[in-house]
């Protein structure tokens, strides 16, 4: 019987799903399950749309459809939790199971301390994730280093450090992300600053680092996080629909060195891209300039998972000049004052900035200078940051009717 903290190497007994899986076909065998046996009423998990540039979020009800999602999206740059949010009223109704990178997986947990999400709703299935490409760069690394037509991948896939794509006349190309990313392609910039490599934040974290011999390849390493993803586990099992044994300790031994290299990588690039910028000053004036050609099309706060409130103080005309473009660089400085304590480097206010604007490494960089500080590191458990916002409404209201202006204060009451 599985237990909360087990290491274990995890197929799909299903032989379609095992082909079909990026590993073992682990996850999609849970995912099933859970919707088989009712543990979960919905899934939320991310399939391939038109092509493998094309990530796209699937709301499924029917265990059927499941199978369709299995493998994984190396160019999916997704951050599902504030879809859920959005469009699945935060799973106050209904239960879930999702499947969450490092980013996503700490996104649940501001949203959640937010009051924005339920968290006792959600089933999250965490992913390993050594980096995600973003798919323009994708494309062009394709054409400009692979000297591949991008429209011809079919297959795409990060293994031993090396990006692999395979196209449809069957050519196989891989070439290492060390040497891409020395080329200015490879992994997002935020992705090569990420140390959320394991995602233990969520009920279990599957991944491949750590199966050896025969094994790898056709098995998935899951770590059982805690008591909801021995339900996870424990009903697949029954379910017939999951094998599984104890991780080879020599694999548990190197995937911990593949974690621990990996966490170093990160500490290096982060030190590089933020001295990039400057300090003091000189880093005021990078933002400032990077910031200047901002067509306030609002996509930084429409995607950012801590912006969540229902008047954006980036819409108040007295803060914010209305009807310029560029805004006023009191626009960016809102949101660098209300993200600054809680960014979890997402990247997606950078991802998706029309103007290509570099908002994640300087939201990042000074998350990092707070945590050196104060301590708070956002998204790893329900801790409370320092200068949050409850949600909108109920602090609204706490506001009028206590008369107060200390928009912080509720914290300190509870
Ligand atoms: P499957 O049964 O194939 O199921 C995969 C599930 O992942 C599906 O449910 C699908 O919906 C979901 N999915 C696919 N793409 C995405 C996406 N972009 N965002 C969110 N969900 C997605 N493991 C490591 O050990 N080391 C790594 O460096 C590593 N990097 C990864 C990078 C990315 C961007 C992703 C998405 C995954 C990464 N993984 C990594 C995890 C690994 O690729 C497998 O997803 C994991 O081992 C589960 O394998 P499986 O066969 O059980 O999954
Ligand atoms: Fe993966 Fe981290 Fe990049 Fe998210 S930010 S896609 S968890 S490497
Ligand atoms: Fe993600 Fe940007 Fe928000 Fe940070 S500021 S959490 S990188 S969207
Ligand atoms: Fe707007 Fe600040 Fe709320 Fe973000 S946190 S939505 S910038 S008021
Ligand atoms: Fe400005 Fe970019 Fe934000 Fe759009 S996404 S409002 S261009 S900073």
């Amino acid at each position: 019987m599985v237990a909360k903290g087990d290491l274990i190497y995890a197929s799909a007994s299903d032989s379609g799903i095992l082909e079909k899986g990026e590993c073992g076909g682990a996850v999609t065998a849970i995912l099933k399950s859970a919707l088989e046996t009712g543990l979960v009423d919905a899934v939320l998990a991310v399939k391939k749309g038109y092509d493998v540039y094309d990530a796209r979020p699937v709301f499924i009800t029917n265990p059927e459809e499941i199978a369709e999602t299995a493998g994984s999206l190396h160019c999916g740059t997704l951050l599902t939790p504030k879809m859920i949010k959005k469009f699945l009223n935060g799973a106050r109704d209904m239960k879930i199971a999702v499947t969450l990178k490092g980013c996503d997986a700490k996104a649940m947990y501001e949203l959640a301390k937010r009051q924005q999400l339920n968290l006792d709703n959600i089933y999250m299935v965490g992913l390993n994730c050594g980096g995600s490409v973003a798919p323009m760069t994708g494309r062009k690394m394709l054409t400009e280093v692979f000297e591949i037509d991008p429209d011809t991948v079919v297959k795409e896939e990060i293994d031993k450090g090396q990006f692999i794509v395979e196209t449809a006349d069957g050519q196989h190309k891989g070439i290492s992300i060390d040497e891409l990313e020395e080329a200015g392609y490879g992994r997002r910039a935020n992705c090569q600053r990420c140390k959320t490599k394991v995602p233990r934040q969520c009920d279990i974290a599957c991944g491949n680092w750590g199966v050896i011999g025969d094994k790898a390849g056709n098995t998935t390493f899951v770590e059982v996080c805690s008591d909801k993803g021995v339900d996870l586990v424990a009903k697949a099992e029954s379910n017939g629909a999951l094998k599984t044994e104890a991780a080879n300790p020599k694999g548990v031994e190197i995937r911990a060195k593949i974690e621990g290299s990996m966490l170093k990588l990160a500490d290096k690039l982060r030190a590089k891209q933020f001295a990039e910028m400057g300090t003091g000053k000189e880093r005021l004036n990078f933002i400032m300039d990077e910031t200047s050609r901002c067509i306030k099309c609002y996509q930084c706060i429409e995607n950012c998972p801590i912006c969540y409130c229902v008047e954006c103080s980036t819409k108040k005309g007295h803060l914010v000049t209305p009807g310029q473009v560029p805004p006023p660089f009191m626009f960016h400085l809102i949101r660098y004052s209300h993200i600054a304590d809680s960014c979890i480097n997402c990247g997606q206010c950078q991802e998706l900035c029309a103007m290509d604007i570099p908002n994640a490494l300087y939201m990042h960089a000074i998350q990092i200078e707070m945590q050196d500080m104060f301590g708070y590191e956002p998204g790893v458990n329900m801790d409370l940051p320092l200068l949050a916002l409850v949600e909108e409404p109920t602090e609204r209201k706490r506001l009028s009717d206590t008369g107060s202006d200390q928009i912080f204060d509720i914290f300190q009451e509870e």
